[in-house]
């Protein structure tokens, strides 16, 4: 295993510690694969909260896993409609027991904000904290795997990994490099990189008792540069947007690490979700890539013509996909044709995304319109004209980006 910095340093030892399956996910899900595949991943993820609960067990690490599932809410009005889409979608699958709406009465059982209107529980989904996770792992695969960190890959070719230090000859080759993925020439036509930071609160307990957020539960909203909020086994609450720049081709600099208003929205999302917790003080902010692909979700598979093997587009949501991605990949260079080798996230196309600059430029006006659009919708207004016609430019290009 070739590693570019320390295993960890990537947004998996940093990142918002929701651990999901793709449940969650099932009204997209259905939209891009049918039914019958969209059932399949679905599936296919349940075992991601189980895999690493039993590597908790077999591995005696303690990262805080906590398995209380996932509430997403609304916030406000224009976020409503699609609040039932999982719970609709589930109940037409027959497995109504994924998704379950919840009335605001139910919602303020669980936690309670004067500006939530609405929920759906989610029973797949857990909390962890990243950095303990990814550390065990590394510390479980030094015992199985020679692993050579400060060793970045420079060059790929069949058979043949480069680095400035020397080479590694490989019958197969696994390429698993997240956002930097979006530099490489396989890939860059289907990635684009994006920023999400999170801001974190010193302990809080008491207050996160009267507002009776205690069971754990990791919460959602409904934007499409969402907020994600959790709390943590020390009784701090974690509240993250997904709202940060977006970037050129695959160069990963400092904006994906310091984009102070990205860190603002941040903590603004905290003060407006959750005003019972006015009074915690933000101790921590801090953020990196997420590699987008364009339908938003992770795709696998190998380079035509080669043995080398890729995964990656898990669009924000990967801590838990990537255990799935990890068993699909051993799949892959195994050469087994088996139920994951089989799922639509390695045999479906991708849609190209359009090549750089139009991408960061395109990317940035739709980005900037559809964050105007949240924006005014959470204070009640209507959307400016140029922001509602630049949020649903995507559409135009048969693109689909979140919820717009
Ligand atoms: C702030 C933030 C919050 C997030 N919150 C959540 C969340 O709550 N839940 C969720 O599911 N997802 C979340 N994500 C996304 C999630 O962290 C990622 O999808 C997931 O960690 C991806 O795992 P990975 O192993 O593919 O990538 P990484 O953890 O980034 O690992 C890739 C590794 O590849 C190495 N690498 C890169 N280039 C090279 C090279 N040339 N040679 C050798 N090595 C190289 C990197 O150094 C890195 O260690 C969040 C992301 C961010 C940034």
């Amino acid at each position: 295993m070739l590693e570019a910095e320390e295993c960890g340093r990537g947004p998996s030892g940093r990142n918002g510690g929701f651990l999901h399956g793709y449940w969650s996910h099932l009204p997209r899900l259905r939209e891009r694969f049918g039914d019958e595949g969209a059932l399949a991943v679905a599936r296919a993820g349940e075992g991601i909260v189980r895999g690493v609960q039993a590597f908790a067990e077999s591995s005696g690490a303690d990262f805080w896993l906590r398995a209380a599932g996932m509430l997403r809410v609304s916030a406000a009005p224009a976020q409503d409609a699609s609040i039932g889409d999982e719970a609709d979608a589930a109940q037409e699958l027959g497995v109504p027991e994924e998704a379950v709406l919840l009335s605001p009465e139910q919602l303020a059982e669980r936690v309670r904000s004067p500006v939530f209107r609405e929920g759906v529980f989610l029973r797949d989904g857990a909390t962890i904290q990243p950095a303990r996770l990814v550390l065990s792992l590394r510390r479980e695969a030094l015992a199985k795997v020679e692993l050579h960190e400060h060793s970045r890959v420079t060059q790929i070719d069949d058979g043949l990994v480069a680095t400035a230090g020397g080479s590694v000859r490989a019958r197969e080759v696994v390429v698993a490099v997240n956002a930097a993925a979006a530099g490489w020439r396989p890939l860059r036509r289907r990635l684009t990189v994006f920023g999400s930071y999170v801001v974190l609160t010193e302990p809080v307990p008491q207050l996160l008792e009267q507002i009776g957020w205690t069971g754990g539960e990791a919460i959602f909203d409904g934007r499409m540069f969402l907020h994600y909020f959790r709390t943590t086994n020390d009784g701090r609450v974690l509240m993250g947007s997904g709202s940060g720049p977006i970037g050129f081709g695959g160069k990963l600099d400092r904006r994906f690490t310091h984009d102070e208003p990205t860190v603002a929205r941040a903590e603004h999302g905290l003060r407006r979700l959750l005003p019972g917790l006015a009074e915690a003080k933000v101790t921590h902010a801090w953020g990196g890539p997420i590699d987008v692909s364009s339908d938003h979700l992770p795709f696998f598979g190998t380079v035509p013509g080669t043995r080398i093997h890729y995964g990656a587009g898990y669009s924000g949501h990967g801590a838990g996909p990537s255990w799935l991605g990890g068993q699909i990949l051993a799949g892959l260079a195994l050469g087994v044709d088996d139920e994951l080798t089989r799922l639509p996230l390695v045999t479906r196309r991708v849609p190209k995304l359009p090549p750089e600059p139009i991408r960061r430029l395109g990317g940035g006006v739709v980005r900037a319109a559809i964050m105007a659009c949240e924006e005014a919708e959470e204070e009640g207004r209507r959307p400016s004209l140029p922001a509602r016609v630049g949020a649903a430019l995507p559409r135009l290009f048969g693109l689909r980006i979140g919820t717009r």
